[in-house]
């Protein structure tokens, strides 16, 4: 081995809200972690979309990593109100955000600043995207890892926190994502109360969910006044090649067709949209997705349990793999091999949990009659709650 090569007690591949929570909560307990990421700085690609954070995963994760109260400071104010329409416009549910905190809105950008802004200088290391990685023979547990510049490290302690396409995941399943059977075509239109008045109104101050059955919006008013949202739709996972989504008006004109019929204010979302339409496919691994431990390497977040987003947990449960984690290893110091056991086996629990919740959802909002059966569904939701209230 070359002795010059550069080696880290603990390296993070990936700087989403995983890694970073993880790095964060490292560093808070005078750990030292490195992170890896492939882009090459954090202005490179907007963050986009808005995430609203549970209180018994995101924010706890926050709290662990000391940064709940200037997470307070970045909620959206009036973000965590829902409105649910069918396809003809009808409102089947309105739900107004009553400031409880129980998974207030933020912007993902400034969720991803606060956390990058936590790190001490140096822990980022932008511009490294991970190529291989490899288990070496001795000591035990130890791996290197190539970056695509050639250079190459070694860590005690490998962390993929790398996401859907996980270059570390290999080293622990052979477990791959597969195509779920949803397209989505994201969009944005901009200065929505002066610009959109009409679509302004129907996505409402905070979530929309507008369902027809094969064919589903979901949108999200941001801080910013503009509107964004995602066109779902069951599709073959060739459609999105039969489209030339270069060309504006063609993308528009297919986006529209799958709203052939709906009220005109939800096809004015696609009509009227500023932003190109970009499509991307959704893939999800197993929701039983597990593996024996491997000595020296985990996952977390995507990499450890990608799902579809219907459960809305994808982001909180990478937050909250992040502190676990962390938490883990700062419990058990020196004894990496029981701090990772420990994290892996509640880890496997709740992310089944998630991804069988969330793979359920999309059965039901890509269904014929999926907004009633999803405003059914709410209303299960209220009398529970009002049972547990009386209990
Ligand atoms: C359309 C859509 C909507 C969603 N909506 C929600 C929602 O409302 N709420 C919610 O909780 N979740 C939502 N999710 C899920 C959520 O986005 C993910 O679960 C979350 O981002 C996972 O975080 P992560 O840190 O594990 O991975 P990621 O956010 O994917 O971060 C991985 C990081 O690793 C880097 N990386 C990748 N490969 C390499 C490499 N080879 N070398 C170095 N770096 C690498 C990437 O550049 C990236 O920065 C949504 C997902 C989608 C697709």
């Amino acid at each position: 081995m070359n002795s010059n090569i550069q080696h880290y007690p603990v390296a993070i591949i990936g700087a989403g809200l995983g890694g970073l929570t993880a790095a964060r909560v490292l560093h808070t307990r005078g750990i030292d972690a490195a992170v890896f990421e492939l882009e090459a700085s954090r202005d490179v690609r907007t963050q986009g979309g808005m995430l609203d954070i549970h209180d018994d995963t995101g924010q706890e994760a926050l709290r662990a990593a000391d940064l709940f109260d200037d997470f307070i400071k970045i909620i959206h104010s009036g973000g965590e109100a829902m409105r649910l329409l069918d396809q003809d416009g009808t409102v089947l549910r309105e739900e107004f955000d009553d400031g409880s905190l129980e998974r207030p809105e933020v912007d993902r950008g400034q969720l991803r600043d606060l956390l990058l802004d936590s790190l001490p200088e140096g822990a980022l290391h932008w511009g490294c995207k991970v190529t291989s990685v490899r288990a070496l023979d001795l000591p035990a547990g130890r791996h290197e890892v190539t970056l695509a510049d050639g250079r190459s490290f070694t860590t005690d302690l490998l962390i993929g926190a790398d996401g859907a396409w996980s270059k570390v995941r290999p080293l622990v399943t052979d477990a791959q994502p597969a195509y779920t059977g949803i397209s989505f075509l994201e969009a944005d239109l901009h200065d929505a109360d002066e610009r959109h008045p009409e679509e302004a109104v129907v996505m409402g101050p905070g979530m929309l969910f507008a369902l027809g059955g094969e064919t589903a919006i979901l949108g999200h008013r941001e801080t910013d006044g503009s509107l964004h949202y995602y066109l779902g739709h069951r599709a073959e996972e060739g459609w999105i090649d039969t489209v030339d989504f270069t060309d504006a008006e063609v993308a528009k004109t297919a986006a529209l067709r799958l709203l052939d019929g709906w009220a005109p204010q939800l096809r004015g979302l696609v009509a009227n949209a500023d932003s190109p339409l970009t499509a991307r496919r959704i893939y999800a691994l197993p929701p039983t997705v597990a593996w024996e431990h491997v000595p020296g390497v985990t996952l977390l977040g995507d990499a450890a349990h990608l799902m579809s987003p219907f459960a809305g947990e994808g982001a909180n449960l990478a937050m909250h793999d992040g502190s676990q984690l962390a938490l883990a290893i700062i419990a058990n110091p020196g004894e990496t091999g029981r701090a990772l056991a420990a994290y892996e086996a509640e880890l496997f629990a709740r992310a089944h949990v998630s991804a069988t919740e969330s793979a359920a959802n999309m059965e039901i909002i890509f269904s014929d009659g999926g907004a009633r059966k999803m405003a059914a569904m709410f209303a299960g939701h209220d009398d529970q709650r009002e049972g547990e209230l009386h209990a």
